[in-house]
């Protein structure tokens, strides 16, 4: 596990040195449109504390931000009229999982087929 590092941009985010455009926010939790989206919604969640990862955040976090967490990804969910069309959550991890930001992070994508994503 690499440390952590506190010049990613989404550590620059939070420090709010860039200006990201919110959809939800919490004690532990802020979400945001992606700067690119790949679908009509296409929001990423992300805790507030300096997790690298996937791994790192449910290995290190509290219980409160874990919960905290998945508790906004489901809000944004059911706020956006989407769990009965469907959607689609990722989380990308390392070099095999080709993560981009090293601050641990969840796609959520919805509000149009998405296709098979696994062969
Ligand atoms: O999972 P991965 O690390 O590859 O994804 C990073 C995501 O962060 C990309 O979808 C990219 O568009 C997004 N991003 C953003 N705002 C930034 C920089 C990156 O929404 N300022």
């Amino acid at each position: 596990m690499p440390d952590y590092d506190d010049q990613n941009i989404f550590a620059r985010i939070l420090r709010g040195e860039i200006p990201n455009d919110t959809v939800a926010e919490s004690d532990h939790t802020l979400a945001f449109n992606d700067i690119i989206p790949q679908a009509p919604l296409h929001v990423l969640v992300i805790p507030k504390g300096a997790y690298v990862d996937y791994a790192d955040f449910h290995a290190n976090a509290s219980d409160a931000e874990i919960a905290d967490f998945h508790r906004v990804a489901a809000d944004i969910c059911a706020d956006h009229g989407v769990t009965d069309t469907g959607f689609r959550t990722i989380s990308n991890a390392g070099e095999h999982g080709v993560q981009e930001v090293p601050h641990f992070h969840l796609h959520i994508l919805a509000g149009r087929p998405l296709g098979r994503m696994l062969a």
